[in-house]
This record gives C-alpha cells, sequence and structure tokens, in this order.
C-alpha cells in the first residue's frame, strides 16, 4: 500500500498548501459536509490519501482538486478561498483532499511563478480528481479569455467539471456556464459595448467586486450602487453616472475646438461660463493645462479604466498619493452610457491639440541650468495673486526664455518677461543691498553672536557647511524634479539618474549633519566680525559668478547653493507688476519684493537663531524687471531732484546733463509725471520755476 506522504510525493510541493491551512481547509470541509447530512461517522482525518479517497468513493462522493490564487484586487486571501471552495464543494458533495488543493500566491506581476497551476493541471492530467473547484474562472489567468480557455481544453474536453464558486458557474451546466464565464471575462476586461442592459449590470458589477475609478471626470456626478460593499472609507460605493449639464457644456466646447476656435479661446469662455473644476483645485478657477487635458480625456468617449491607480497615503509627503497598478490590475470598459462625446468630434479636438502642443520642450541635452532657469519659482504674478493665492510664474514664452504667469490667457496682465533679465536685475539689486548695508549687517550679526566659544568654532563651521551642503541638495533635487517634465526621454532618464545620485548625497549630507549636531552640546554660537565680512563679500560673487556660463560639471552645486542663497535673500517672492501703457506698445515690468539679507546672511553663518531684531533692515524694494524706456528709467532721479532737492525743471535737466543723461526740460517734466503715473497717485501742481525766485538776469 502507499503510504500517504509517498502518495503524495508524485506531485511536486511548490504549490501546495501549508500544513495549518492543510488544517483549516478539512476542519471546514468536514463541517460543511456534517451540514449536508454526508455520514461522517467512519472518516478519518488522518487516514492515508488512498484511504480518504476510498472512504469518499463509498459514500458517493466526487473527487475535487483546488486552486486558490491569491489577487490584490479582489481582496479576497487564499485562506479565504480555499475555506470558501471546500464549504462550497462539500454542498455539492464533493471531497477535496488537502493534497489536491493548490496555490498560487502571486508575487506581483509577470514574472509570477504559477507552482499552483503547474501542480494542479498534473492533478487534472492524471485524472486524480475529477471536479475543478476555483474561486473564479476569469482570475486563473492574467485575462479572461485565457482562463476560459484552460477550463475548456484542460477541464471539460477532458470530461472533467469544473466549478467557480465566486461566479456560481458549474461546467455541468452546460446550456450557461460558456455564456456566464464569457460574461464575467469581458466585465473582467473591456468591451460591455454590446446592449445597455448589460453595460448597466456591468458598471455596478465592478464596483460589487470592489473596482474604484479613482477621482470624477468633469462632466460627471457619483450614483449610489446599491448592495455594493461599503467604500474603505465606509462610504457608499458610487459609480459614475453623466451629469446632463455639464456634459452640455462640454459637448459645446468640442465643437468649438473643433470648428477652430483658439484653445485660449475655449478656455476663456470655459471659466466666463463658471464651467465646473476639479474639486481638488485649489484656486477654484480651471487652468489652461486643465482645459487641455480635458480636450483630451478619453472617458468622453465613454472609456474608463477602472483600478488604475490605487490611494495611499504617503506619511513623508503627508498625502494621499495616487499609485499606478501593474497592468493586470486595470479594466477597461467601453460604455456608451457615459460617453459625451462623439468619437468623431473627438478625434477632430486631438488633432487640434496635436498642432498646438504647449509648454517647453525641455532644454536642449547636457545644457546646465542657469540661475533663472532655476529660480522661477520665486516670481508671482501681482495682477492675479490675492492675499491667499499665489499665483506663479512658469517658464514660457519663444524657446522658453521667458516666463509667464499661471493664469494665462485669464490674466490681466498677460506679459512674458525674459527670466534672464529679470533674475540678473535682481541679482545687481541684492548685490548692492549687500554692499551698501554692510556696515550694519556686520555689526547687527557679528553682535548677536558676540559670545565667547571659541571651543566649539571649528564644529560650529562643519556644522554650517553640512546644513547647507544638505539645503543645497534639497532644493538641487527639487529643482531636477521640475525638470523631468521636460525633455525628450533621454533628458528624462538623465535627470532621473542626478535625482537618485543627489537623494544618495543627500542622505549622507543629512547623517554628517546630525553627527555634528550631537557633537555640539547647544553651546552658544559665535561669529566674528571677519567672518560677517568675507561672506557679505562672497554672496554678490556668488550670485554673479553663477550667472556666467561656465561649463564646469564638477562644480554644478555651486548653481544650485546660488538659486538656494537668491531665493532666501528675495524672501521667497518677487511681485512682478506688469504696468500697461495704453497706446504704447511695450510694457513695464517691474518685482517687487521684501530682502531677507539678515537671516539669510545670519544663516549662511550657520546661525540662524542669532537675528531678533530686524533694526533698520531694508524695507520693500523695487526693481526693474525688463529694461524700462528711457525717461522712465530716470523718474525716481527725478523725483528726488524736484520734489526734495526742489530744483526747478530746467535745474533737474542741467543736473542729469551733468550726470551724462541727455535730456531737456520737457524730457524732465514728462518724466516727473511719470514717476507718480508708477506710483498710482497724481502729479502735484508745481508753482512757476518750483517756487523759486526768479534767477536775476
Ligand atoms: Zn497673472
Amino acid at each position: 500500500m502507499l503510504s500517504p506522504k509517498k502518495h503524495r510525493g508524485e506531485l511536486p510541493e511548490a504549490g501546495e498548501v501549508t500544513p495549518d491551512l492543510a488544517r483549516q481547509a478539512q476542519a471546514c470541509w468536514a463541517e460543511a459536509a456534517r451540514q449536508q447530512g454526508i455520514d461522517l461517522t467512519d472518516f478519518d482525518p488522518s487516514a492515508s490519501l488512498e484511504q480518504r479517497l476510498f472512504w469518499a468513493k463509498q459514500h458517493g462522493l466526487e473527487i475535487g482538486c483546488l486552486l486558490a490564487r491569491h489577487s490584490t484586487k479582489l481582496q479576497h486571501s487564499t485562506g479565504d478561498q480555499v475555506r470558501d471552495n471546500c464549504q462550497a464543494a462539500a454542498a455539492r458533495r464533493i471531497y477535496t483532499p488537502s493534497e489536491y488543493i493548490c496555490v498560487d500566491e502571486a508575487v506581483s506581476g509577470r514574472k509570477q511563478r504559477r507552482d499552483g497551476l503547474v501542480r494542479l493541471t498534473m492533478i487534472l492530467e492524471r485524472r486524480l480528481a475529477t471536479v475543478l473547484l476555483v474561486f473564479m474562472f476569469s482570475r486563473i489567468f492574467r485575462t479572461g479569455y485565457r482562463g476560459f480557455g484552460f477550463i475548456q481544453e484542460s477541464v471539460v474536453d477532458l470530461g472533467l467539471r469544473a466549478i467557480s464558486v465566486g461566479q456560481g458557474i458549474d461546467t455541468a451546466d452546460e446550456k450557461t456556464w460558456r455564456q456566464m464565464t464569457y460574461m464575467y471575462g469581458i466585465m473582467d476586461e473591456m468591451l460591455l459595448t454590446t446592449i445597455a442592459q448589460h453595460v448597466k449590470s456591468g458598471l455596478s458589477g465592478l464596483f460589487r467586486l470592489g473596482f474604484v475609478v479613482g477621482a470624477l471626470t468633469i462632466g460627471y456626478t457619483g450614483k449610489e450602487v446599491e448592495g455594493a460593499p461599503l467604500t474603505n472609507r465606509g462610504k457608499p460605493r458610487r459609480v459614475p453616472a453623466v451629469d446632463p449639464k455639464v456634459a452640455k457644456l462640454i459637448r459645446k466646447h468640442f465643437r468649438w475646438i473643433a470648428r477652430g476656435m483658439p484653445l485660449a479661446e475655449g478656455h476663456r469662455r470655459w471659466v466666463r461660463a463658471g464651467g465646473p473644476v476639479d474639486p481638488r483645485c485649489k484656486t477654484g478657477e480651471m487652468s489652461y493645462t486643465a482645459y487641455r487635458r480635458m480636450l483630451s480625456n478619453p472617458r468622453y468617449l465613454g472609456v474608463w479604466a477602472f483600478g488604475r491607480k490605487r490611494n495611499r497615503w504617503n506619511a513623508r509627503l503627508d498625502y494621499t498619493q495616487q499609485v499606478e497598478q501593474p497592468e493586470d490590475e486595470v479594466i477597461i470598459v467601453r460604455s456608451d452610457e457615459l460617453r459625451i462625446v462623439s468619437d468623431k468630434r473627438f478625434q477632430a479636438v486631438q488633432k487640434r491639440l496635436e498642432k498646438n502642443k504647449t509648454g517647453s520642450r525641455g532644454p536642449s541635452s547636457g545644457k546646465q541650468p542657469q540661475l533663472w532657469d532655476l529660480v522661477t519659482d520665486c516670481f508671482v504674478c501681482a495682477a492675479c495673486s490675492t492675499p491667499k493665492i499665489d499665483y506663479r510664474m512658469y517658464q514660457g514664452g519663444a524657446h522658453g526664455v521667458g516666463m509667464k504667469c499661471k493664469r494665462g490667457n485669464l490674466c490681466p496682465a498677460r506679459v512674458i518677461v525674459n527670466r534672464k533679465d529679470a533674475v540678473l536685475n535682481v541679482c545687481q539689486m541684492l548685490g548692492d543691498l549687500l554692499r551698501h548695508d554692510a556696515d550694519l549687517i556686520e555689526r547687527t550679526v557679528a553682535r548677536s553672536g558676540d559670545v565667547d566659544a571659541n571651543q566649539n568654532e571649528r564644529l560650529l563651521d562643519e556644522l554650517a557647511q553640512a546644513r547647507k551642503r544638505e539645503r543645497v541638495l534639497l532644493r538641487k533635487e527639487d529643482d531636477l524634479e521640475e525638470l523631468l517634465g521636460e525633455g525628450t526621454e533621454d533628458d528624462r532618464a538623465a535627470t532621473k539618474r542626478k535625482i537618485r545620485a543627489t537623494r544618495a548625497q543627500r542622505s549622507a549630507a543629512h547623517m554628517e549633519t546630525e553627527r555634528i549636531a550631537a557633537e555640539i552640546e547647544h553651546g552658544p554660537k559665535a561669529i566674528t566680525p571677519e567672518e560677517v565680512r568675507t561672506l557679505l563679500n562672497d554672496l554678490p560673487n556668488l550670485l554673479a559668478n553663477s550667472t556666467t556660463d561656465d561649463e564646469n560639471d564638477e562644480d554644478d552645486d555651486q548653481i544650485y547653493r546660488a538659486a538656494d542663497v537668491f531665493r532666501r535673500l528675495v524672501g521667497g517672492r518677487i511681485a512682478v507688476i506688469v504696468e500697461l501703457r495704453p497706446g504704447r506698445k511695450k510694457c513695464n515690468v517691474r518685482g517687487r519684493f521684501t530682502p531677507q539679507i539678515l537671516c539669510t546672511v545670519a544663516e549662511e553663518l550657520g546661525n540662524s537663531t542669532a537675528i531678533t531684531g530686524s533694526e533698520s533692515t531694508p524695507g520693500e524694494q523695487t526693481v526693474w524687471l525688463r529694461e524700462p524706456p528711457r525717461l522712465d528709467a530716470i523718474a525716481l532721479r527725478v523725483h528726488e531732484l524736484i520734489d526734495i532737492e526742489s530744483l526747478s525743471f530746467r535745474d533737474a535737466a542741467k543736473k542729469l546733463r551733468e550726470e551724462g543723461i541727455k535730456v531737456n526740460s520737457g524730457n524732465v517734466w514728462y518724466s516727473y509725471h511719470r514717476w507718480y503715473e508708477m506710483q498710482g497717485l497724481t502729479a502735484p501742481d508745481l508753482p512757476y520755476n518750483n517756487g523759486r525766485p526768479r534767477k536775476p538776469k
């Protein structure tokens, strides 16, 4: 007689159940069998397989094998499937010995080894069992039709029987099993175009099975599915349904764009009509990119992907991220019920979008970013920004050398500012401020750290360096990530490599910072006036040097450090003020920011806690971001000469000519009025000769 061990040994061990699960499965089966009225008095679970099979045949039971597959999507653990299958088997007077239970524990995706399936096929081919039980036919393979093929060829064609426990399909029911399997296969994959009736049951069926559709697209609302399990957050599960009012608006826009309306005009109209916007949008106003994205969304064709993304909480970033699921977890459904736009119209719009690609094509590969490529995020549009929301500027314009307001066509002060000019002008002003206030800064910063701490000086120095390096690397990482969307496939791959390298460097830098910080016993920091002086010479140079076209790969940290210093010196925000000048082609563009000189200097010296008072630091500054017209450029000087030094227009002109600016008194009069105009004020009426007595002849 064969020992159970030996008998089972003919089947591979890979793919069999664990002893623990085997015990549970047997207990489960026995319990269900008892309820079915199967006489278990002479059944011995510890007997050999052959003895148990003999017992089963004597009692008129069929012999079953089963396959359990782990599926992340169905949230149905292998153990649950095994137990469910065993119970279902007992209910049908089938005995499932644990030796004939096969398990495929999914490792993710394609490389998965199908040990359970291999083992199961052997059992079937040798006809050790006559019935196969699985949870779902369609999930035996990644694609439903292959599952169908397997059942047909490896089970039914061998004269055996298969049961899908989860779907209630039994191949013994020759009339319906194929249709049912086919229908479930469709639901698992695609199509569903056939009959509206099917679509309806298909969609809610999908939701019953726990598929999700993610955030709803504009134009759709959620309709509750009756009888479906609640979501993880305990809310009723909802299927998308067309929102007729919004759908009408969407159709109108597709028609307009298909007929040649400029995208910008379409966008403006959408916003003007108060068209809905993604509820996650912070500004409450659809952006141009979102408008384009809307026009290219295949969901309006009724093509919906289910389960493609799953929400996952990211503790580090402190928000919910959407994570792409492997392809085989995605189901594409085509539903006329969800269609808003016809194929023809949609295609026409796609053609127009294709011709109208937006955005920067990215820097040519291998080009080092310049300072003005990295600090665009500091600039915000003054016309659009409110105290609550800043609308920042983005790279744009011809060849991407400019920047423009995020609101694009909706911006009342639509203008493209050359980034290089703007950043260089700000740098020049920052350099002037640093040099001009050197004395004050030196006194303030040096005094605040005026404590005896020679002992720690070296360590503090090291810590400052380490922190700086860490911060620079973090910024670099952010900056690189910002560049990630641009350029060719190769550019992106290169950027990704850079990001990985930077990340590794940063974590090393962080460990270094921690080490030094631990070494320092929270002692007071001392900064000498010399240190401040050195740094004050250093920073303007840093800003100036980083703007040369030096291609030095070794030293590309320098550029990121400069960008970091720039950001902190301008307080992270430069409001871009556009002055439209009616009747003139060019408008004036100025930047306004509040310099953070003292904090930045102190931080650069590794003493960020030292600064308390902000005594007489330079207040808000205004700088030309674009070279102004000649007479606008001298407006401030003219204002000083006339209003502060009380010169007459004629004398002011004379003085200006002495300063090398060729103007006449008429120019000065114009420039004087321009100064008030730019401040949003009206120029006062000056008395003749600015109140001075007529010069004696
Ligand atoms: Zn704007």
